[in-house]
């Protein structure tokens, strides 16, 4: 086992590194994927006195809160840290076919039995292992049955990323991949083929960061599968099926908004009345709306400034104008003109390059 730092190690060891201890080889030889990997190291981090406490009480929140409001706790906060949020984590489980449960089943089985014969779990409060009575084994193993469900679609991948030149990979970037995590409050962006914000690894955390402007009271979406410029609406969607068993219905699905080959460079200027102006600093809010030949000019130039830059982040030069350029196309083309366009496309991946430049190295420690 490696741990990340001497915090992690320490961790760690108090928490869950004795039920996994004499596991974890065969856990990891059984090769079933990272999602049992995340449901034993979740158990292990629960002791089963803890368990039988807690689940019936959640059980009967599932049935009495709202969906919107399961995960929150009494005092209306949703902390990632308590592990009512990932109790009520979404799996889609009425979307899901036989030999999809049939599967998760198996391994539920296989988990219980590690969790039994790991002789650290059912254990008294003097950490004493006892025979588990046949009450003890049916909670167990249905949690485990339910996080197999519901952990899967909510799993991030933990990775580390290399920059490299725009001209060396399309998206200027390398990711090697760490591990998987959970993070019940990111599971809570919704999915978008067009996205308005992008999450970023630093370590085990990740952050989100916009990618659009994104006007009060609207939805902030993510995506947890391919955009809409890059791949086709069926290969979307039917990737979202199998992944996330849902069908999209984002605005790029919705409209069928072409992919990058049949992609408009250019967008098209909304009718005066739509534009939006509202909270505009800088130079957009000196745009008048109905004055369409100042804002073609303006558009002009600010096109040309951004292909500039975009080409000289193709060549590895990449300036503080880089992210403030395509910071101001995504504004003004959300204020002042209608999607889809490639060149928005092109500032969201410059925009998200940048930031991912100036994040800071993990560092591992054996
Ligand atoms: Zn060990
Ligand atoms: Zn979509």
């Amino acid at each position: 086992v490696i741990f990340c730092s001497d915090y992690c190690r320490t961790e760690g060891i108090a928490k869950f590194h004795q039920v996994e201890c004499c596991i974890l080889p065969t856990l990891i030889e059984l090769d079933m994927g990272i999602t049992p990997i995340l449901t034993y190291r979740v158990l292990a981090q629960i002791p089963l006195l803890q368990l039988k406490s807690i689940i019936p009480k959640l059980e009967v929140e599932k049935h009495q809160k709202t969906r919107q409001l399961q995960g929150f706790n009494d005092q209306g906060v949703y902390d990632s840290s308590d592990y009512e949020t990932l109790f009520h984590l979404e799996g889609n489980f009425g979307a899901r076919d036989l030999n999809d449960l049939l599967e998760k089943c198996c391994k539920a089985f296989i988990l219980t039995k590690m969790l039994i014969k790991s002789k650290c779990y059912f254990v008294d409060e003097h950490g004493t292992p006892f025979e588990p009575s046949l009450y003890d084994v049916i909670l167990v193993g249905s949690t485990v049955f339910m996080h197999l469900i519901n952990i899967q679609p909510n799993s991030l991948e933990i990775c580390e990323y290399q920059v490299v030149p725009l001209y060396k990979s399309p998206t200027g970037l390398d990711a090697k991949s760490l591990g998987g995590g959970i993070y019940p409050a990111l599971s809570l962006f919704n999915h978008s083929c067009h996205i308005s914000a992008t999450r970023i690894t630093y370590g085990c955390h990740k952050a989100i960061y916009s990618l659009s402007f994104i006007t009060k009271g609207s939805e902030v979406c993510i995506s947890y599968g391919e955009k809409f410029f890059s791949h086709s609406i069926d290969q979307r969607r039917s990737q979202l099926l199998r992944n996330y068993k849902f069908k999209c219905n984002c605005e790029a699905c919705t409209n069928n908004w072409p992919t990058l080959h049949f992609l408009e460079k250019f967008p098209k200027l909304k009718q005066s009345e739509k534009m939006i102006l509202r909270g505009a600093t800088g130079k957009i809010a000196k745009l008048n709306p109905h004055n369409r030949k100042r804002i073609e000019s303006y558009m002009k130039e600010l096109f040309q400034k951004f292909h500039n830059c975009y080409l000289d982040a193709m060549k590895g030069k990449n300036d503080a104008d880089t992210g403030t350029i395509a910071i101001e196309v995504l504004e003004f083309i959300d204020r002042f003109a209608d999607m889809p366009c490639s060149l928005y496309t092109d500032a969201q991946e410059m925009l998200e390059f940048f930031v991912l430049e100036k994040q800071a190295p993990c560092t591992y420690v054996n």
